[in-house]
């Protein structure tokens, strides 16, 4: 009896060990799963591939399913993914903008096909998943009047002013009638590397993916920067109509197509599952040639009448799924491994690939990481090598076809010396990556100054990669703190810029001196100090001499900066050269102070602002430090809530709505004014 009584005992702590060690594991998932979406809905750049992702979330669902009561009420399972940034207008949805339910194999979509059956027989429509951002528009009487993100799925952004920039978006419909259609925002691949290109040119960051740079366009507090990119609508739904009954999904389709919209493209009317099916396999043979991109096919229950039977759940209809195609992959020719240095001076080796288009782009080259890298993969120059864009971010060498060899390949090495300025090469234990030992190496220098105009550090607009290149041929610049003796006449000089990209430039280096202390302290490129230290530490020091002053143990009692951090902080705030360099930047009239003081001096408590137009003193993001510092909030769009329209120069659709509305407007001078 006691040894039965030991053994389930023991039976019990194994299952309760297990338990413990599940709970674990979801709650380590959830918290994964919540920082990768806050990355990918709110800030529009995402960090690890959707395939990685969804592979994640599958984990999650399995074990919530086998354990629902460990079911977290964080859990992305539990709401549709996406926040309202503050900083735009609230919209709640009449009709919620749910998401899908994802499947990844076709037996899941049979079994879709019986749970229908058990309500119902219907006809499905199949369409392309376009790839983008899914936006409600609100038409009254025929006339566009509001546009909305999906946000959480009941409360979205409001996005009007951006989504009249829209060229497809019709603002007046062929008939008055009142109705609110959903739609996928979306940029076609070939603008998207279009734009990408530009932003290379001009030093911007990179978008990771069509989708989020289509987000990161429509989410924008200032609709001009939505006008200059070429945004795109597919609709794909009706959310409310008056005064019309539909019977068939299909039937809204062609309705939407007679007012006037562009609806999605692909969509076929099928009988059954099979023919459904049939029609997936289609899209997936034509993915490669669309001109935008998609990451799946929904399959719709056509039946009105059956959806609302079917019904919804808190995130998805019951009544569709979207099937997610495996990740694309193709063969290409790795022809040559070439060497990139880094800001850190890490050396990293890049496939230069046989151009090959691949999920929606062309991809004629990749990183390698490291030495590691491809001693692993067994690469070799010469090579038919596999890659995969996993859910559209970075393309990913995966392997290699090696019964394509044909005894001409190379074995590739990595270099003793810094390709750039012959300066040793070294890697240091428990490193992966190769660094060089050059202090003077011009790559660095390159990439230092890139990286202090950038926007997450001086946000100097204009200084890309490009000019940055060509000031460093051209003797302009030899140090990060040249930038602030440059002059209109040699900025000028460079070829094929003009006077008005120069005037620019200057008003650019001018504005970036007015920059907050987060923004200064992460344009050092300090190793570990991205821009959530350097907030941190401009919190806690408030100027740059007490940051200089810090010891090491000072700097580690603060959360978010530990050792290793702090030791590199105290390094560089050590070095003569960064003392040389902060000297230089204070005579030129940087400012070394935050701009977030937290003071008691509340004058704008309440007061909300919308800016406007171009300000000469600050940037956008200066000024809007300043009004929260001062206990005001901003917003993107013009409301009756508004108090203030700080119009700068060349003040567009906001200043006409403000005037409109009778809401107070001030100059860039009123609010020097206002802030003294
Ligand atoms: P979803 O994007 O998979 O599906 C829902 C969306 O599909 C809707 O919002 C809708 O706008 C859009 N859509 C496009 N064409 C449509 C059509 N013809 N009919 C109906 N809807 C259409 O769901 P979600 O909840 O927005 O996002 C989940 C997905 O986002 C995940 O599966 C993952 O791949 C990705 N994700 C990636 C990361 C990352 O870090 N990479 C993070 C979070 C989410």
């Amino acid at each position: 009896m006691d040894q039965l009584n030991i053994f389930n005992d023991e039976v019990k702590d194994t299952k309760e060990h297990n338990k413990e060690e599940i709970k674990k594991e979801i709650k380590d998932l959830v918290e994964k799963l919540n920082y990768y979406s806050h990355l990918y809905y709110d800030e529009d750049n995402p960090q690890i591939s959707d395939y990685e992702y969804d592979m994640m979330n599958n984990r999650l669902k399995a074990l919530e399913k086998e354990n629902p009561e460990l079911i977290l009420s964080n859990s992305p399972t539990q709401h549709v993914g996406g926040h309202v940034k503050s900083d735009f207008e609230k919209v709640t949805h009449e009709v919620p903008l749910q998401s899908l339910q994802d499947v990844f194999d076709f037996e899941s979509i049979y079994e879709f096909d019986k749970r229908v059956h058990e309500n119902g027989d219907t006809n499905y429509c199949v369409e392309t998943k376009i790839d983008g951002l899914s936006c409600a528009l609100k038409y009254e009487k025929g006339i566009l009047v509001q546009g909305a993100t999906r946000g959480d799925g009941n409360v979205g952004e409001d996005v009007t002013a951006n989504v009249l920039t829209i060229k497809s978006i019709p603002h007046k419909l062929k008939e008055p009638i009142d109705i609110t259609v959903r739609g996928e925002v979306f940029l076609s691949s070939k603008d998207f590397e279009k734009l990408n290109e530009e932003r290379e040119i001009t030093g911007e960051k990179l978008f990771a993916n069509a989708r989020n740079a289509a987000a990161g366009s429509l989410r924008q507090l200032d609709s001009k920067i939505t006008a200059s990119r070429p945004l795109d609508i597919y609709i794909f739904n009706v959310q409310k109509v008056d005064n019309k009954k539909f019977y068939s999904h299909f039937e809204e389709l062609e309705f939407l197509a007679s007012l006037g919209f562009n609806v999605v493209p692909f969509r076929k009317l099928c009988k059954n599952i099979d023919e459904a099916i049939d029609a997936i396999k289609e899209i997936g043979e034509k993915r490669d040639q669309l001109s935008f991109g998609i990451d799946g096919a929904v399959i719709k229950v056509d039946d009105l009448e059956l959806r609302e039977k079917m019904g919804v759940t808190f995130k998805f209809p019951r009544w569709a799924v979207a099937y997610k195609y495996p990740p694309e992959q193709k063969e290409t020719l790795l022809k040559e491994i070439s060497l990139e240095v880094g800001r850190t001076g890490v050396i990293t080796p890049v496939a230069i690939l046989e151009p090959v288009r691949l999920a929606g782009s062309t991809i004629s080259k990749t990183t390698l990481h490291n030495e590691d890298f491809i001693k692993e993969k067994g690469l070799m120059i010469g090579d038919r090598v596999i890659i995969q864009k996993q859910g559209d971010v970075i393309p990913e060498v995966i392997g290699v076809n090696k019964e394509k060899r044909t005894g001409n390949e190379k074995e590739f090495s990595m270099p003793s010396t810094c390709p750039v300025c012959g300066a040793p090469a070294i890697r240091e234990e428990g490193e992966a990556a190769l660094r060089c030992t050059g202090i003077e190496c011009p790559a660095k220098l390159l990439q230092n100054i890139y990286h202090f105009a950038s926007k997450e550090g001086m946000n100097i607009e204009g200084l890309g990669i490009k000019i940055v290149e060509q000031l460093i041929d051209n003797n302009l610049i030899s140090n990060i703190a040249d930038i602030y003796d440059l002059k209109l006449e040699d900025i000028k000089q460079l070829k094929k810029e003009g006077t008005k990209f120069a005037q620019n430039l200057v008003n650019s280096i001018e504005i970036s001196k007015n920059s907050d202390l987060s923004n200064l302290i992460c344009s050092f490129g300090i190793r570990h100090v991205g821009k959530k230290q350097a907030k941190i530490l401009a919190k806690k020091y408030k100027t740059l001499d007490n940051l200089i002053n810090a010891s090491i143990e000072d700097l580690t009692s603060k959360d978010g900066i530990g050792d290793i951090i702090a030791q590199s902080i105290f390094d560089f705030f050590n070095d003569p050269q960064s003392l040389d360099l902060i000297e230089r930047l204070k005579k030129a009239g940087v400012n070394m102070n935050s701009l977030v003081e937290e003071s008691d001096d509340n004058r704008f408590e309440g007061k909300r602002f919308v800016l406007t137009g171009t300000l000469q003193k600050y940037s956008r993001e200066q000024a809007q430090y300043i009004i929260e510092s001062f206990g005001g909030k901003t917003s993107s769009s013009v409301s009756n809530k508004t108090d203030y329209v700080l119009a700068g120069e060349d003040a567009g659709s906001k200043l006409t709505k403000a005037q409109e509305l009778g809401i107070a407007i001030i100059s860039e001078e009123d609010f020097l004014k206002m802030i003294e």
